[in-house]
């Protein structure tokens, strides 16, 4: 495969070095080429280890922004994921013909084995997550990664054999995509996202639809057929397009029916699977499951394999994770709920007042939807963050809301207001960047804030 790579002796920028750029940059480095890895983060905040592991394979680095002269040299660019591939110098040097690729579209290049493909706005790490499960309890050898988790240049560099690769796909990397050529593609559902960095809502939608553009004949297309938008998809070109939704109709391929998920598919026919163990909460979370169990079918996993994964499934922490009970107040942690679909999903998950903790930096979208489902639901809300009063004006009159400065205060003043019985919830529609370095460091600070609160019964 490698071959196909011609990079010895070329200048190779490396934009973005992150985990998955400094994958990339250590690989192409490792196989001669003239790598330079350039971030917008200055060289103090970046840890000594990627520092010195770099410099170590031979890369030059250039930290604190990206240098115009290093781009106009570059004989190609390799694009971590986490970098808008519209930013001025990729543009610029994409318009003078320098080819742009993203580090999963280098990986795929180089990687020869069956992939599913996981997309959608929300529940991509839980699908690939429960996915890589079901696969694995298969007995096969599965790598689960991509967007999140390990970069698929990791198990590129690692020589590792493995039978099936389950990767989660952004729309960021689906732009520069061209050799992602899946098995089985997943699109989970579309809501307004990003719309900071995309054109307008199609944009971004088209992006997403982008991950069966280049697959084979044969291939299966899983679809939320409850999602408006995918409903009347259509990927044509010979692949076989399975829907699931909620209720039965007879061109769907998966439904709940009373506490179990059945599936329709061709080989296995039909098939039920008991939600008895599932432990996953909230409506969206039968909706993953059935896309998941769509996949795992599509991959030739075996029904009895599927449950066991339904049954061994964790979850995955920051999204919709318990952190603690208090004085009779369940307390859960969203903190990856980074858009209003994903929060409105959050709210609608509980029958039980909610003390619902919102806000972070804004990121375009309207929060009608969020105010919407919390009627009748949240009792009160608590605001925090750039967009704080954004939300407060959205929520003025249809359910009460405090402003808060800090996290802290955000968890003592949702304590103090709920009741036994109700539930906190933090869920902030927003991206965390104002006050953390991602929703990891958020929902960690929540957490431990939520556990001094309640070791301590003061204030936190
Ligand atoms: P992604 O990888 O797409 O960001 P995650 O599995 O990490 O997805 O979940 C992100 C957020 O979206 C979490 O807050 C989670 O509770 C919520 N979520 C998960 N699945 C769905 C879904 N199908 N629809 C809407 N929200 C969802």
């Amino acid at each position: 495969m490698e071959e196909r790579l011609n990079i010895q002796g070329k200048r190779v920028v490396v934009v973005g070095l992150g985990r998955s750029g400094l994958a990339a940059a250590l690989w192409l480095a490792g196989r001669g080429a003239l790598v330079t890895a350039s971030d917008v983060r200055a060289e103090s905040e970046f840890s000594p280890d990627v520092i010195e592991k770099s410099r170590g394979a031979g890369i030059a680095l250039e930290t604190g922004g990206h240098g115009r002269t290093t781009f106009e040299a570059a004989h190609m660019l390799v694009v971590s994921p986490g970098v808008p591939p519209d930013i001025e110098p990729i543009r610029s040097a994409a318009e003078r013909g320098i080819p742009v690729l993203g580090e999963l579209e280098l990986a795929c290049r180089l990687l020869d084995i069956p992939m599913v493909g996981v997309t959608g706005t929300n529940g991509k790490s839980t699908v690939t997550a429960l996915l890589g499960e079901m696969i694995g309890q298969q007995g096969l050898r599965v790598f689960v990664g991509g967007n999140l988790g390990t970069p698929l240049m990791e198990l590129v560099s690692r020589r590792e054999e493995v039978d099936w690769g389950v990767i989660e796909v952004s729309s960021f990397q689906l732009d520069t995509m061209e050799s992602f050529k899946p098995v089985v593609s997943v699109i989970l559902n579309v809501s307004p996202d990003h719309l900071d960095r995309y054109e307008d809502y199609e944009a971004y939608v088209q992006s997403k639809l982008r991950i069966f553009r280049f697959q084979k004949p044969g291939g299966f297309v899983i679809l939320n057929d409850d999602d408006e938008r995918l409903r009347d998809e259509d990927p044509g070109k010979g692949l076989r397009v399975l829907r699931y939704g909620l209720k039965e109709r007879s061109d769907r391929s998966a439904w709940i029916s009373g506490d179990s998920v059945i599936s329709r598919f061709p080989g296995p026919g039909t098939s039920r699977f008991s939600l008895e163990r599932f432990v996953l909460p909230g409506l969206h979370n039968r909706e993953n499951l059935m896309a998941a169990v769509l996949a795992a079918l599509g991959a030739g996993v075996s029904p009895e394999a599927v449950q066991r994964g339904v049954d061994g499934f964790k979850g995955l922490s920051h999204r919709m994770e318990f952190v603690a009970s208090y004085r009779g107040v369940d307390v859960y942690n969203d903190s990856k709920a980074t858009n209003v679909d994903a929060a409105v999903r959050a709210v609608e998950s509980f029958d039980r007042p909610i003390i619902l903790i919102a806000g972070g930096r804004h990121k375009g979208a309207d929060y009608g939807p969020l105010v919407r489902a919390s009627l009748g639901r949240v009792k009160d809300a608590v605001f925090l963050g750039e967009a704080r009063d954004l939300l407060a004006k959205d929520f003025e009159g249809e359910v009460a809301y405090r402003i808060v400065d800090t996290l802290d205060q955000a968890v003592s003043e949702a304590l103090d207001l709920a009741l036994p019985g109700d539930v906190v919830l933090l869920a902030p529609a927003c991206s965390s960047f104002d006050m953390f370095q991602d929703y990891v460091h958020r929902g960690r600070a929540f957490a431990e804030s939520v556990r001094r609160f309640v070791n301590g019964g003061e204030s936190a």
